[in-house]
């Protein structure tokens, strides 16, 4: 075993986004020896930059029903093993089209097939729950999505792995992967802090870095087909709804309204660029989230501006695929490069939601697991995390 602790496998994640912190706290569960290694601060990529929106899946329910069956599961999950993470608000989605109403028989049939609770709300019952909707609002249907810290939850991945014995490195640096003879056996890292470089030796390592695995994957010398798609959001002043207000709808820009604390998050819109740190936040994407975020309630309009950034998600899609990003499925993939490249003790997982981090690590530990003969069953679904303090403890 490569790593030096007995018979213990040793597993090095690459990147400290949710997914790492997801995985490091599966395998550590399970009796893996794990370090885990992050450029920046652990939920410092796209992570640690999303709405905060706990997806019940009603979203995908219409296109992309794999997506919406992982979301509503793993929504359901996460409210029992990360009490007080969630703020158990529901959404709406509201119909102000005649546009809008024919995707309503559609969107209702298809929350039913992939299990999504819904309830439809006459104009005046939404205005009474939500009186800043838009007046002229035709329908509204209630799912139970939630408002959750998008930092914070992940966090809890991390504070739970780190009580399990996972060693958790911010700041470090994957500069390189170690490869001789078709087999991955460590990676060389620059320390950020220091500028000292070393190397880390593995059993396994996994690529667990979202929108940047096609740069990581081809250290090893094999492609993973990701299109960063970035999406703009925008925070304004002012918490204009208690609910996750969604427009009913396929997928469009500005179309979900988050409530945070005191602000109101509206996001987003999706592009596709080649280099996942070279986003920019377009000034024609943040009127568009001022627009389109109004017709769902129009006082996003006056709403003094906090601020507007962006974030990459990582599609999983070849480089010859749409050209927004929407039409890409928000589903994940575990790729075992032995499988499909002929490369050995290199796994990439990527893709997938904020809301579905957990699942994703079961299925990427259950690959490594088999590759590693470790027998421990997964034990996160039932493991209540530790608070997100707790990731900070000396
Ligand atoms: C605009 C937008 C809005 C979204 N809204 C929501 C939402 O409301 N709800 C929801 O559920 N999901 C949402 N998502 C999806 C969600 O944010 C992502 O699916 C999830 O955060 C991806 O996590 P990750 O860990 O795979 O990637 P990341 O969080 O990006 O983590 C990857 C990490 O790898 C690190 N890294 C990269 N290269 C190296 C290297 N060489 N060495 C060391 N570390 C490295 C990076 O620094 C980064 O921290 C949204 C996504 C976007 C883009």
């Amino acid at each position: 075993m490569n790593g030096g602790a007995g018979s213990t496998p040793h597993i090095l994640i690459v990147g400290g986004g949710g997914t790492g912190g997801a995985l490091a706290h599966d395998l550590a569960l399970r009796g893996a020896r794990v370090t885990l290694v992050e450029r920046g601060e652990f939920t410092s990529g796209t992570t640690g930059r999303h709405h905060g929106l706990l997806h019940s899946g009603a979203r995908y329910a219409v296109n992309d029903q794999e997506s919406a069956v992982e979301c509503i599961e793993e929504n359901m999950l996460l409210r029992r093993i990360a009490p007080g993470s969630f703020e158990e608000n529901d959404g709406l989605f509201v119909g102000v089209t005649d546009e809008d109403m024919t995707y309503l028989p559609g969107f209702l049939a298809g929350c039913e097939e992939t299990g999504i609770p819904t309830q439809v709300l006459q104009p005046d019952e939404a205005l009474r729950l939500e009186p800043l909707l838009n007046p002229a609002l035709k329908v509204a249907v209630r799912v139970p999505d939630a408002t959750m810290d998008a930092m914070r939850m992940p966090l809890r991945f991390f504070a739970t792995a780190k009580a399990n014995g996972a060693d958790l490195l911010s700041w470090v640096d994957v500069i390189d992967l170690e490869l001789a003879a078709g087999v991955v056996s460590g990676a060389r890292v620059r320390d950020l802090v220091t500028g000292r470089e070393t190397r880390i030796g593995a059993d396994l390592v996994v690529n667990a870095t979202g929108p940047w695995s096609e740069q990581v994957a081809r250290m090893a010398g094999v492609d993973v087909p990701i299109r960063p798609s970035p999406g703009v959001m925008l925070a304004v002043r002012g918490r204009l709804c208690n609910m996750v207000i969604n427009r009913l709808h396929s997928s469009g820009d500005g179309d979900i309204v988050v409530p945070q604390r005191a602000l109101s998050v509206i996001g987003t819109s999706s592009w596709v660029v080649e280099d996942p740190d070279d986003l920019g936040v377009p000034s024609d994407h943040v009127q568009r989230m001022i627009d389109e975020g109004s017709v769902l309630v129009p006082a996003v309009r006056e709403a003094p501006y906090r601020s507007a950034w962006s974030a990459a998600r990582p599609l999983i899609g070849s480089r010859d695929d749409a050209d927004s990003g929407r039409e890409l499925s928000r589903t994940f993939k575990t790729i075992d490069h032995a499988v499909d490249d002929g490369v050995e003790g290199f796994v990439t997982i990527t893709g997938g939601k904020g809301t579905t981090l957990r699942g994703m690590a079961e299925v990427c530990a259950d690959v490594v697991s088999r590759k590693l003969g470790i027998e421990t069953a997964c034990r996160t679904r039932d493991t209540v995390l530790l608070p997100h303090t707790a990731a900070f403890a000396a």
